[in-house]
């Protein structure tokens, strides 16, 4: 057989070569107005981005990073710098601004390539900067902002002149293509650097029918950002499969994002819960339909019932769950009914569809107790959540040691059950466990009953010392703004769900439950939140 290295220019050659008049559709960050080329286009654009940064000294494993939403030009970013052989470091704007510098300095990137409304940000954070040699701001000459930075460029301005020729070197195929930070709720980010191997082998999975089964035929609404967890590999699956791409920039409210379902025609989508949240709040006010959309992916954190039920009773989309992490390319898990399970109750086919699902081939899942012995695939017991394969994370970006085990196996800080069927469940990150009278309480589980109650946006369940039990469940609730929802109310709602002894003592209501920047609950701001309260 041929032995060609698997790398990740030649899946955007592959689009514009046999896809070449699929569209690309991006909401400018700019104005709001409306892009529109092809995957040839793209290629041609993508060449002459990747002879720009040639001609301001790119060269071959240099870091250069990107600050931005998801748009026409971010994507030719990605392929240029790693088609080329350089590593493309995608910066979450969201973050604090110690943790951005931190990551750029660590990361020691030369060149940073950013939407022109992060200009300010950047300049606030400038004199900490210790590597950054050149600025490439992304838009053209009409849009490009007045700034204080030095070696500042306009992206347009800078491709207008070079060659659309440019011959991908080639590259081995473990040869790193790209970094992204976890956020780092508790110390510093850490870097996960993947490679073209990782990345393609990850891109054929999730294409695959038993995870996203994207093809030619869809349109595929790109939500998840391209600075946060790789895109959930999106940026790379949908040239693969010839799938046209709309990119929503930076307006991902619930209004924008219906528009483009609608206009676009969009078949296929991916997010974290919160922001089809958004999607249901605006379509309960303003009404309208899903027609076009066939499946929606969500993951980040767990999909309560309530979520798959709406979706798939009122619009008639398929829900997907995913489980995955930044330092598994992401995807670990994705849950499909399968045949085995079809014949259970619908009531049973319930339980199992909140799961996270099974591995996709190419990673392997265990549940281990804290001696390190294996745990039993029953559905009951938990267990720490272990993850080994063919995309996942070996060490942290310049880090001493490596972060798997021996036998290659990497601690995913999460709590899970895995059933006779081989579904894999959450039960909680380790370290948002509640454990009360030395039995564990799985907050998510209680997060997601109480949010199938219709006057509740946001659950969320922290664990509260308690003299007795040793800790015990608090349920933190955001409501709607027009509720005069009580905690009792909420209270009875569950009752019957869970175990009497999980129920939550106690319901708070705040006005708004605070998010990370990836859009999950930030439970920490939240224990910081009661603490202050009690003091
Ligand atoms: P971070 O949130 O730490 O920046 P990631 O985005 O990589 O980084 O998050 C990975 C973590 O998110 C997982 O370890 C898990 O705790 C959580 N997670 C991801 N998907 C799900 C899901 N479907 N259900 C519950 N938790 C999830």
């Amino acid at each position: 057989m041929q032995n060609e290295p698997l790398s990740i220019a030649h899946a955007l050659e592959h689009a514009a070569r046999f896809h070449g008049r699929v569209e690309i559709v991006t909401r400018q960050t700019e104005n709001g107005s409306i892009h529109r080329y092809t995957y040839a286009e793209a290629l041609r654009r993508t060449k002459q981005l990747a002879n720009a940064l040639q001609s301001i000294g790119v060269k071959s494993g240099d870091r250069v990073a990107t600050m931005a939403w998801n748009t026409h030009r971010h994507l030719e970013a990605w392929y240029a710098i790693a088609g080329q052989g350089a590593i493309c470091h995608t910066v979450n704007p969201r973050l604090f601004k110690q943790q951005i510098v931190y990551i750029l300095n660590h990361a020691e990137d030369s060149v940073l390539l950013l939407d022109a409304a992060f200009v300010p940000q950047l300049e606030e954070l400038w004199p900490q900067l210790t590597s950054l040699q050149q600025i490439i701001v992304m838009t053209d000459e009409e849009h490009q902002p007045q700034t204080t930075l030095p070696n500042v460029h306009c992206y347009e301005k800078l491709i207008a002149d070079q060659s659309d020729e440019f011959t991908w070197p080639e590259l081995d195929e473990n040869t790193p293509s790209s970094l992204c930070y976890t956020s780092g709720t508790t110390g510093d980010p850490k870097g996960v650097l993947y490679t073209h191997r990782s990345n393609l082998l990850h891109s054929y999975a999730i294409n695959s029918g038993e995870a996203n089964g994207i093809s030619g035929r869809d349109v595929v609404l790109m939500t998840v950002p391209m600075f946060h967890a790789n895109s959930w590999g999106l940026a790379y699956s949908c040239p693969m499969a010839g799938a046209k791409l709309v990119l929503p920039g930076s307006q991902l409210d619930g209004n924008s994002v219906h528009s483009l379902i609608e206009t676009e025609q969009v078949t296929f989508s991916a997010a974290v819960p919160t922001l089809w949240k958004m999607l249901f709040a605006h379509l309960d006010k303003q009404g309208g339909q899903l027609d076009s959309l066939r499946q929606v992916l969500i993951g980040g954190s767990a999909v309560p019932c309530s979520m798959i039920e709406k979706f798939e009773q009122r619009y008639n989309v398929h829900v997907v769950h995913a489980w995955g992490m930044t330092e598994a390319n992401p995807t670990g898990t994705m849950c499909r009914l399968t045949n085995e399970v079809d014949s259970l109750s619908p009531a049973e086919k319930q339980k199992i569809r909140v799961k996270q699902g099974k591995p996709v081939f190419g990673v392997n899942l265990k549940i281990i107790n804290d001696e390190g012995a294996e745990l039993p695939h029953d559905g009951v017991t938990m267990g720490r959540l272990m993850i080994k394969g063919l995309w996942v994370m070996q060490r942290y970006y310049k880090a001493e040691f490596d972060a798997f085990d021996q036998d290659g196996w990497l601690d995913t800080g999460d709590i899970a059950t895995i059933d006779p069927y081989g579904y894999m469940q959450i039960t909680d990150r380790a370290k948002d466990l509640i454990k009360s009278g030395g039995e564990w309480i799985s907050s998510v589980e209680l997060e997601n009953i109480a949010t199938g109650h219709p006057e509740v946006i946001l659950a969320a369940v922290i664990g509260i010392h308690d003299e007795t039990w040793q800790e015990r469940p608090l349920l933190i609730v955001q409501s709607a703004t027009d509720s005069n929802v009580t905690g009792q109310q909420i209270l009875d709602f569950m009752t019957g769900k869970v175990a009497k002894w999980w129920l939550p003592d106690h319901v708070e209501f705040v006005s708004e439950i605070p998010l990370t920047a990836a859009g999950k609950i930030n439970k920490k701001a939240l224990r910081e939140w009661y603490s202050n309260r009690l003091a």
